[in-house]
């Protein structure tokens, strides 16, 4: 490096008056947001107030709202730290008593909004429907929930890994906040949400229908309920809340690193990633996840219960429109037929579901995606599986698994004893998190659909586990999926 483009040092007296300058510019500002706030507040006072504008838009096509419905008419911004009445309650993440940790509080009520500890909001990628709720007069802004008969049917109790930083992308309480936090709900009113539910469920797959047809599953009356193939399964939906320090330090970067990102890629959706450095924990606006259990919830925990597991990222056309481009569905398919066997011979099966559709690049890529792969010179081969991929979306995958054993360490798993993946990112992912994997089990090649051996193919090539050969460059050149001509539209 030419040391003469290096800038002298700062001494520590600039340093203090760099900063108290930015501190007086930041003052400036607020004074000067304020003012155009308060001035904005006169102006349309004076005619309609923000209420009677909203409440006539949403009179138009719903059913007309009282002001007290709807929001207050001062605007409060809670933008900058040290502000008047701002008091947001202590979050000390990854501490072991609930009522030391606190509650993640991140709701804008009027009950709520001055002790708020969190930036985003509650409900994931759901949020953007219930302001749409609000806008429209289809729901009041006060609404209170009513969480009466929906605590889980189901004990999941507190584990080691709860407490440190094992579990920073989900709140490991988020299924017991009516309860830990009753009081401050019902007496003082405040907007606090679970993030977690848990309830039980019976479910019919036709493929697990066939596994009982054909014999492979036996109907025991407990797992697996009649000769439908109908199952029983405990299931636990979980909303992303991400511990910002916890998650930049799982990918090796600085939590400024972070924030900046989240905050200049979500279009600068949230002011406070960068304003609010007090403010720890984001509720961001993405899909969460789904567990289904087979077996007793009780015994995860305990490593001499065996246990099988697949950790699955959506994949809308193959897991429920049959889209035969890719082994999802069948390999998902597969880890619930092993998951149900498992949970017959007294050990437990887990299924993970991410809502990470096409790799969390999204299905619009994915498609682009599918037609370049086909349109290219000599057609859809494996060789070229990632590269098209890399092209549009620039880069081959955004699943980035690291905060994926989360949902494992809060379940209190240590060991898997057949892990239903062949993915290699997954199971470091989970070797990372101190979880233990016994043994790796590939999707048997009579589940493969002829058309998806181009993408299996390829990732068995860039690192997937396989007990089969490795195919070669030249091999993979050779695996070629259908063209445009073999589709009948
Ligand atoms: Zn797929």
């Amino acid at each position: 490096m030419d040391s003469t483009i290096i800038a002298p040092k700062p001494s520590t007296d600039t340093l203090l008056s760099n900063i108290l300058a930015a501190l007086i510019s930041i003052q400036e500002d607020q004074t000067k947001l304020r003012s155009q706030v308060e001035e904005y507040q006169r102006a349309t006072s004076t005619e309609d107030t923000v209420e009677d504008k909203i409440a006539a838009a949403s009179s138009a096509t719903s059913t007309h709202l009282s002001q007290s419905q709807q929001y207050s008419d001062r605007i409060i911004l809670t933008t900058y730290p040290g502000q008047m009445g701002i008091k947001p309650i202590p979050l000390h993440w990854g501490v072991t008593d609930p009522l030391t940790r606190g509650p993640v509080v991140v709701s804008r009520h009027p009950s709520s909004i001055k002790r708020r500890n969190a930036i985003g909001a509650y409900g994931g990628s759901y949020c953007v429907y219930r302001a749409l709720s609000i806008a429209i007069g289809a729901l009041p802004a006060n609404h209170i929930p009513d969480y009466g008969l929906t605590a889980p049917p189901v004990s999941f109790p507190p584990q080691p890994s709860w407490t440190g930083k094992a579990i920073v992308s989900m709140d490991p309480w988020g299924h017991m906040v009516p309860q830990l936090w009753g009081k401050e709900i019902q007496e003082e009113k405040m907007d606090l949400r679970p993030s977690i539910a848990i309830t039980k469920a019976h479910m019919t797959i036709p493929e697990i229908e066939g596994a009982v047809q054909a014999g492979r599953l036996k109907v025991d009356g407990n797992v697996v309920l009649n000769a439908q193939g109908e199952l029983k399964v405990t299931k636990a939906a979980i909303e992303p809340v991400w511990y910002l320090p916890g998650v930049a330090e799982r990918f090796g970067i600085t939590e400024g690193v972070l924030r900046r990102a989240l905050f200049e890629d979500t279009g600068g959706m949230y002011p406070e990633l960068i304003t609010r450095p007090d403010l720890k924990v984001f509720l961001p606006p993405i899909g969460g996840a789904t567990v289904y259990i087979f077996g007793d919830p009780s015994t995860i925990p305990d490593t001499t219960v065996p246990l099988t597991s697949r950790v699955h990222d959506e994949c809308n056309g193959s897991d429920v429109f049959g889209s035969d481009i890719c082994t999802c569905r069948p390999y998902l398919i597969y880890g619930i037929e092993e998951c149900v066997r498992q949970a017959q011979e007294g050990g437990n099966g887990v299924i993970v579901y991410f809502r990470k559709e096409g790799r969390a690049l999204g299905e619009v890529t994915k498609y682009l995606v599918y037609n370049a792969r086909k349109r290219q010179e000599g057609g859809d081969t494996a060789d070229n599986y990632f590269l098209r991929t890399e092209n549009v979306a620039g880069v081959k995958d955004a699943r980035f698994q690291a905060l994926m054993p989360d949902i494992l360490s809060w379940l209190g798993i240590k060991k898997i004893d057949r892990f239903m993946s062949m993915s290699n990112m997954k199971y470091e992912a989970i070797a990372d998190a101190n979880i233990e994997v016994v043994e790796r089990c590939p999707i048997p090649d009579e589940l493969i659909p002829a058309d998806s051996r181009v993408e299996i193919d390829a990732k068995i090539a860039a690192g997937y586990f396989t007990s089969g050969q490795v195919p070669t460059e030249k091999g993979l050149a050779d695996v070629k999926g259908r063209g445009w001509d073999d589709i009948q539209h």
